[in-house]
């Protein structure tokens, strides 16, 4: 490889031809796209210049995006073999081991070319060097590969564009010499917390078990090596580290997100939110620089709401919602919360402490994957959060009669697992009514959990147990949505003689960001050259509970794989995570207490 880098100073100031001959080879045998991206010069950013390509490809149609995925050769195909790639693609395809496949694995991967052309009519594309640029394992690029041949074809095509640009990313990172660094180490920070989990082939780190504690005193290390002055874990198991500001007496910011995680869950969901502002902490200590107000990083004990029915016990805590009736709540295997904690070591006596006196902050911000395909489908590594959907959860029984399958007539029947069937059903139709101003579905209800305990084939189920979990961005939205979906649960046990009981688990107001805080992550998105999105959240965020007491704001971070989460899949760049520590750094400096 070329040891001379080329600079974004050359792209953006030397004639057009000799810019272009610059950026030979990013688009495989497709020069044209950064050629005609050139029409965008100046670029603020490496990042501006990826956009810019990104949209020549929107603009140019699909017959030109179909034209570019077969420019492409087939992965590990006879290109590969008869040494024929590009050198890019040459150095890509052995970085990721390709070349060294075992005859099984090559003949595989033969097999899944030829099917997926056949159903496709282009090449199958993956950017083998992966998130962090260090190359896939030959497993997991057949994975994908065995996965992506499910997708829609219209899906397939955008997701090869995607992989497409990606490719091109670390392209042009090798060309412009640059490696995201700190992203990099963002990056592995995930992975070395993810080797805690209470579950061996899955990502599960729930409330307080010997994976969760490992996980904050991993946590708590962290955060003294990145030079924070005070560490401490503290009454629920939130790790808390503070940096302190240039003067005594001043305002303090706080951030972070959870460590916890769903069953089977991704390695970023919260915990990007935690090692993004560590990151830019451990700058700010090694350049001996402070801000003008204590920086608060929390890392959430608890958010999910896995281990008991106590979603945002963690932030809860801080806003002094730390609900006492918890505590006698058992898990599956009937250890309270109570006994949990005090196996923990953590003082119950000093939760009520916990609550945080506003008037001495300055507010709340959190980053977080964005848990959703909107950011992915733009190709936009960030988007600015405008407001959290206000959410209701319930679980409840619907109790019927069990009764012989074979001899009970169809209009006789007291069927509890049909009732909460016919719910669902209602709760679909009912959500989907809700559109906002832009046309687009913007209510969302889910029947998650819908079990018959001690079913049987041929038995009318007489109890089922389900829950219940309805969000909207406006609480007055939200509580429509509830009445409509309570009054229909009432409508539909009176009409099949059966009875319910449902408990609501969790309620939380619609955030919206605070004005300020919104504005100072639109001047650190635009700084970076990075065009300017807006989106709400459609989940739930520690954020929400800080909200009760303190104006917050969030930052999104793109996901791949079209942005899915609370699954092993869910993935972020390490390009994207230093766009966001980059952002993160911005608006840390633009802050004035
Ligand atoms: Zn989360």
């Amino acid at each position: 490889m070329s040891t001379t880098h080329i600079t974004l100073n050359q792209i953006n100031t030397l004639p057009r031809a000799e810019a272009a001959a610059l950026l030979t080879g990013l688009y495989e045998h497709s020069d044209w796209i950064a050629e005609q991206a050139l029409d965008a010069r100046p670029f603020a950013s490496a990042a501006a210049l990826k956009h810019a390509m990104v949209e020549v490809l929107n603009r140019a149609g699909r017959d030109a995006q179909v034209a570019l995925v077969r420019a492409h050769p087939e992965l590990a195909g006879k290109a590969m073999v008869t040494k024929s790639l590009t050198a890019e693609s040459t150095n890509e395809q052995s970085k990721a081991g390709l070349t060294d496949c075992t005859p099984q694995e090559f003949a595989h991967i033969q097999q899944l070319n030829a099917s997926y052309n056949a159903k496709f009519g282009f090449p199958f594309i993956l950017a083998v060097r992966g998130p962090r640029g260090a190359g896939l394992t030959r497993q997991q690029i057949i994975q994908t590969f065995e996965r992506r041949l499910d997708n829609h074809p219209d899906y397939e095509l955008a997701e090869c564009l995607r992989n497409i640009h990606r490719i091109v990313e670390i392209r042009l990172n090798d060309k412009l010499g640059y490696q995201p660094t700190l992203g990099h180490e963002v990056w592995d920070w995930h992975e070395w917390l993810a080797q805690f989990s209470d579950a061996d082939d899955a990502l599960t780190v729930t409330y307080l078990t010997d994976a969760h504690q490992k996980c904050a005193r991993t946590i708590e290390l962290g955060l003294q090596a990145c030079g924070f002055d005070d560490v401490r874990i503290d009454a629920v198991g939130n790790v808390v580290g503070i940096y302190k500001a240039a003067t005594e007496n001043a305002k303090t910011l706080m951030t972070g997100s959870h460590y916890d995680t769903v069953r089977n869950g991704g390695k970023y969901d919260g915990r990007l939110g935690i090692f993004v502002p560590m990151a830019c902490v451990r700058e700010l200590a090694r350049a001996n620089q402070r801000l003008p107000f204590n920086l608060e990083v929390v890392a959430f004990a608890e958010e999910e709401g896995q281990r008991y029915k106590a979603t945002f016990l963690g932030s809860g805590a801080l806003v002094g919602d730390f609900k006492h009736e918890w505590l006698d709540q058992a898990d599956a295997d009937g250890v309270t919360m109570r006994q949990a904690m005090q196996q923990a070591g953590l003082k119950l006596a000093d939760i009520p402490k916990l609550a945080r006196d506003a008037s001495k902050y300055l507010g709340f911000v959190e980053v977080h994957i964005e848990q959703g395909p909107v950011l992915n489908e733009r190709d936009l590594p960030l988007g600015v959060v405008t407001s959290i959907n206000g959410s209701v959860r319930f679980v409840g029984e619907v109790r019927g009669m069990a009764s012989h399958a074979g001899t009970t007539p169809m209009d006789r029947r007291r069927d509890a697992a049909a009732a909460v069937a016919e719910l669902a059903l209602y709760v679909e139709q009912r959500a989907l009514r809700d559109r906002g101003a832009d046309g687009q579905c913007n209510a969302v209800g889910t029947v998650g959990l819908l079990t018959v305990p001690n079913g049987s084939i041929n038995v009318v189920p007489g109890r089922c147990q389900f829950s219940l979990d309805l969000r909207a961005p406006t609480n007055g939205q939200r509580d429509l949505l509830m009445r409509d979906v309570l009054n229909a649960l009432q409508t539909i046990c009176t009409r099949r003689g059966v009875h319910y009981t449902l408990e609501e688990t969790m309620r939380a107001s619609a955030a919206p960001s605070s004005p300020q805080w919104q504005a100072r992550w639109e001047a650190a998105v635009q700084a970076l050259g990075v065009p300017l999105f807006h989106l709400p959240s459609g989940a739930g965020h520690d954020a929400m509970k800080l909200h009760e007491v303190m104006p917050q704001a969030m930052l999104f971070v793109r996901g791949q794989n079209a942005g899915i989460s609370h699954n092993p899949l869910e993935s972020t760049t390490s390009d994207d995570m230093q766009l966001a520590i980059d952002a993160f750094m911005h608006l840390l400096h633009n802050t004035h207490a």
